[in-house]
């Protein structure tokens, strides 16, 4: 099989390297790719939604499946571009159709599908200019904090956690009538804080039927003791230890299950992954949110713990027969260390020189996320650079071998967090 892989970071590095790992790879390319994705395969250049250009090239190029990474492109119906596509068509796309990338794309649309399907999740009003004078009324009686929510994709900025009445009034009116997230806030969702901790848990689905993939914990604060900025990512873990089997199956009979009906019964088209941003609240899962694709750093767990060949998963989803898959986990603790530009996630500095990457062995990989490779140089490209995924018998170690590696690894301004994991350790 010929594979067009889109994007650009962690996360497509370790999908890349795991489907190249596949008996079934034939070419791979990734567009437009980082200096990891090159060592599994060929980079293109040419941008996730620039649908033209990626139309002549799977054509030229007897592409077999596209597996988009980020959201970016299914939000914009790379799905549907394809469908609609007579040339086209037989080539699947590993994703949702635009109708399923909704339940990432819009928070209101999440929010409906999961109140239609009983799916538990934070209670919510929906508001825009047309109730806007209800909405600045309904914040004066909820209760502290508020949770209010940017309606669109806001690049990971559209959440706001409101500590008084005062930040709350000012943020809903910023994002409502001074467009704050531009379109993305002309509506927005008022929700009830949730008191938990936080996970994420993967299915693979064809909008019928599901595998449920090795769960994961991500860090998302600049800083350590999960303080400062939020980031796309700072590290992660799998297991999650306070994942076991009872509470799993509550998330499989809670949520995941009737999520997969909910798509299947409305007949929205989904052949790909659903993350779904869990919060643990006194032993139940409640939906924080849904994302259309795998997350970024956790991928760099995931995909290290699973066993099956990736491109027969993904075959199976395309081909019907999901439901004759089963999925096998490492039993290792995998742990992810993400090296970061500093001032990341503000303003920072590109292009620094990057010396000691290991080469990967059975129980280390460094994943590249904005690196670019310039003659035999490897260059920071971005604000996150390097995830370093480590697989030992526990979690504690792994993590001790990613910060070992973190500190070898040189580059001006390398910034990381020691303290991944460190509940469970
Ligand atoms: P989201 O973009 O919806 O994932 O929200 C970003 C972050 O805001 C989440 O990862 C949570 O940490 C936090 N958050 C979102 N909704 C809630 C909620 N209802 N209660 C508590 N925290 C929340």
């Amino acid at each position: 099989m010929n594979i067009l892989l889109l994007g650009s970071g962690g996360r497509e590095h370790a999908l890349a390297l795991k489907m190249s790992q596949s008996t079934l790879c034939g070419q791979l390319f990734i567009a437009p790719g980082n200096a990891g994705t090159a060592q599994c395969g060929t980079n293109v250049n040419m941008g996730v939604s620039e649908f033209d250009k990626i139309k002549t090239f799977c054509l030229d190029n007897a592409i077999d499946l596209v597996v988009p990474g980020s959201e970016e492109a299914l939000v914009n119906g790379i799905y549907d571009f394809f469908q609609k596509d007579a040339l086209l068509q037989h080539i699947p796309v590993l994703g949702p159709s635009k109708e399923g990338a909704q339940l990432e794309g819009s928070k209101a649309y999440a929010k409906l599908f999961m109140q239609r399907n009983n799916i538990p999740t934070a209670a919510y009003r929906e508001f825009s200019e047309e109730n806007y004078e209800e909405g600045l009324a309904y914040l004066q009686q909820h209760s502290l904090p508020i949770v209010l929510k940017a309606d669109g994709l806001a690049a990971g900025k559209g959440v706001v956690i409101a500590a008084s009445y005062e930040e709350a009034a000012e943020e809903f009116e910023q994002m409502i009538k001074s467009a704050k997230f531009g379109d993305a806030s002309k509506t927005v969702v008022v929700e009830q804080f949730l008191t938990g901790i936080e996970l994420s848990v993967f299915a693979i689905t064809d909008g019928h039927t599901y595998k449920i993939l090795p769960e994961a914990k991500d860090y998302k604060r600049i800083g350590e003791g999960d303080l400062g900025l939020n980031t796309g990512g700072m590290g992660a873990v799998s297991p999650v230890p306070f994942a076991d089997a009872a509470f799993m199956k509550k998330v499989e009979d809670d949520v995941i299950r009737p999520t997969i009906a909910g798509l299947s019964k409305e007949g929205i088209v989904y052949h790909g992954f659903v993350f779904f941003g869990l919060i643990n609240v006194e032993g139940s899962p409640f939906v924080i949110e849904y994302n259309c694709r795998m997350g970024d750093p956790e991928t760099e767990v995931v995909m290290p713990r699973l066993k099956n060949d990736a491109l027969e998963l993904f075959t199976a989803v395309m081909t019907g027969k999901l439901s004759e898959q089963t999925i096998y986990a490492d039993e290792r603790a995998a742990a992810t260390v993400m090296l970061v530009s500093k001032g990341y996630p503000e303003a920072y500095e590109k292009n620094k020189v990057i010396n000691g990457i290991p080469a990967p062995t059975r129980d280390q990989v460094v994943f590249h996320a904005g690196t670019r490779q310039e003659g035999n140089e490897v260059l920071t490209n971005g604000g996150r650079v390097l995830s370093i995924t480590s697989l030992a018998s526990d979690l504690s170690l792994a993590l001790a071998h990613s910060v070992q590696t973190a500190e070898q690894i040189a580059f001006d301004g390398k910034v990381y967090r020691r303290d991944i994991g460190y509940e469970f350790v």
